[in-house]
């Protein structure tokens, strides 16, 4: 009698203690993915706001969590985007298309490794002090986050490429401008604000935030990013 009482105990014990130990195990299941989002950012979805410029470099982790697409222009060349970007673009080129105007992409994302390339064969060919006034130090470029679009401007059938060209269009290019935040984007480098982003004024440079609301209000503001972010 005894012995029997023992060993009920004692199984009654080992089904408290299993029992336990699962419903642990499943509370560690639920939270372990959360809890896990928030300590480790090569997780986290990417920073669409992130801010890169001469003075802020791309994120470290940047180029391992950015998820890139490919797609061919109407020149042929391969244009490497960020996906979410990409297809706000394409939203963005067929509500211009309804309007009469074709736009196109030069040039979106280019990699650290990439921009490097850049600078060493260019001092090669042209030495340091021209490197230093025309190529962007590898790691302080917009376009490493894949969120920076250079756009060029389709014609008459005739692709208008060459910066000294495309700004023969101004009336096209506020067109453009005017559709930008419905989808998400900005003007990043503004005319008459060089001395706080940096570089001349860039109409066909434009910046995807991921943000309507956002990308309303700084328009509206007339904002570089830059400030946005200051405020
Ligand atoms: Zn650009």
């Amino acid at each position: 009698m005894n012995n029997i009482f023992r060993r009920t105990f004692f199984v009654l014990i080992s089904i408290v203690l299993v029992s336990s130990a699962l419903m642990k195990n499943n509370v560690q299941a639920v939270l372990a993915p959360q809890s896990q989002e928030t300590l480790d950012p090569v997780i986290n979805p990417i920073d669409y706001l992130v801010l890169v410029n001469k003075e802020n470099p791309l994120p470290e982790t940047w180029e391992d969590v950015v998820e890139i697409v490919h797609m061919t222009n109407s020149l042929g060349d391969d244009v490497e985007v960020e996906k979410k970007a990409y297809d706000a673009y394409l939203k963005l080129k067929d509500a211009l298309a309804e309007e009469g105007v074709f736009i196109d992409l030069d040039s979106a994302y280019r990699s650290v490794a990439a921009q490097q390339q850049i600078m060493d064969d260019f001092t090669e060919r042209y030495g340091e002090d021209y490197v230093k006034q025309y190529v962007a130090v590898p790691g302080f470029s917009e376009h490493h986050t894949g969120l920076a679009l250079d756009l060029y401007l389709n014609i008459d059938g005739v692709d208008v490429y060459m910066n000294e060209d495309m700004v023969q269009y101004p009336e096209i290019w506020a067109k453009i401008h005017s559709k930008l935040p419905e989808f998400g984007f900005i003007l990043h480098y503004l005319e008459g604000k060089e001395d706080i982003t940096g570089y001349s004024y860039e109409p066909w440079h434009i910046r995807y935030i991921d943000n309507v609301e956002l990308a309303n209000e700084i328009t509206e503001k007339g904002l570089t990013l830059e400030e946005f972010l200051t405020k």
